[in-house]
């Protein structure tokens, strides 16, 4: 693919555009016997919204300076990449927010179909719009759009912004552009909790599956956890009180299970750390827009890959950060929610691992 950015990003590593065969290096496998084939790389801290679930009004951003820039991004992922990770997703904060960021997709969508299988993203949609075409363009096949309410007052309540008709407007783009589009929704207690049959309608009818998400104690929000979380077993089953929901043996190697909808002929998923741990079946590591690897969203292990970057030999010392990343991944993750008033289990926000 040609354009203005060919030059910006893939410098140390054009010899992957040449189709010369480095040896190949192990793959990765943790303790626990655990196959990483999926990395999530989060490109800023920063957004355009503010989720009350996700972060206070009043967010301390990283500075800039810290972030690692979009060729750091583009070194980092084909570290992983070269390690047997096939898929990649790009998420923050929000990843449209941060400048050129289409460089960074139209550079990595040139590994597309040699070892890497699929680079998607996760997004809040307010930018899709601009972005849906370039997505395409750049191999991006399915997005997943993070969408937990239709009323545009308790959107503005909920995401602290009023930006629900340019997300819709995103929505449609995304679909307009041939992106295969999924929508995930934290279930909140009491907010949109009477809402979900709805949104899950809505969504089915356009052609969307859903996912729904067990809100989880990470980071300090101005609210309490405690009132937010609403336990999916409980939703489910108030589903089954309107529709014929069947488990469905699709699996995305992820903590996601599936069940069809058979009156309105949509996948609906459910992700629930509490009430249901997914941690045994986990193929996924998770990095910060800063190069911190995060094994696990549900603990404070650590690897710092920006100094792996940043040394005199970051090929090596990407390789070894990852080697000590697979000694340390946990078997599981510890989340509670059994604590009124209780400090976050993890202080970061998700906004820093990303989702
Ligand atoms: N800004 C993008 C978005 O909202 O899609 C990507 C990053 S966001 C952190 C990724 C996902 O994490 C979103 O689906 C969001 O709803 C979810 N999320 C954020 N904070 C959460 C929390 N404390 N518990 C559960 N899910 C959370
Ligand atoms: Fe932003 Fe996504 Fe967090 Fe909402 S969930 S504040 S859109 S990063």
């Amino acid at each position: 693919m040609s354009d203005a950015t060919d030059h910006t990003i893939p410098r140390k590593r054009d010899h992957l555009l040449l189709n010369e065969a480095p040896a190949k290096p192990a793959p990765l496998v943790d303790a626990f016997q655990r196959r990483i084939s999926y990395l999530r790389m989060s490109v800023t801290d920063r957004c355009d919204l503010r989720c009350t679930y996700c972060m206070p009004e009043r967010m301390t951003f990283l500075p800039k300076r810290e972030v690692l820039s979009l060729e750091e991004l583009f070194e980092l992922a084909s570290g992983f990449i070269d390690r047997g990770v096939t898929k990649l997703r790009i998420t923050g904060g929000e990843p449209l927010v941060r400048r050129d960021i289409m460089d960074l997709f139209t550079a990595l969508g040139r590994r597309l179909g040699h070892d890497l299988q699929e680079l998607t993203l996760t997004t809040n949609a307010t930018q899709l719009a601009t972005h849906a075409d370039g997505l395409a363009k750049a191999g991006v096949r399915r997005v997943n759009i993070s969408l937990d309410t239709l009323d545009r007052a308790r959107f503005a309540e909920l995401t602290r912004r009023d930006a629900l008709p340019q997300v819709l407007e995103g929505i449609e783009a995304a679909r307009d552009a041939g992106l295969k589009v999924k929508l995930n929704a934290v279930a909140l207690k009491e907010v949109n909790e009477e809402e979900l049959p709805d949104l899950i309608g809505w969504a089915h009818a356009r052609g969307h599956d859903v996912t729904l998400i067990e809100v989880m104690p990470l980071g300090d929000v101005e609210e309490e956890r405690l009132d937010q979380y609403l336990r999916l077993d409980t939703v489910r089953n108030r589903l089954e009180d309107r529709w014929t929901l069947t488990d469905n043996a699709r699996s995305s190697g992820g903590p996601a299970r599936y069940v069809d909808v058979a009156e309105t002929g949509g996948q609906l998923g459910f992700i629930t750390p509490h009430s249901n741990n997914f941690c045994a079946s986990c193929n996924r590591l998770r990095v910060t827009a800063t190069g911190q690897l995060y094994p696990c969203l549900g603990g404070n292990e650590r690897v710092d890959l920006r100094a792996a970057l940043r040394s005199d030999n970051p090929q090596e010392a990407l390789a070894q950060g990852l080697d000590q990343a697979m000694a340390i991944k946990p078997e599981r993750h510890h989340f509670r929610m059994d604590k009124r008033g209780a400090d976050p289990a993890l202080a970061r926000h998700m906004s820093m691992t990303g989702g």
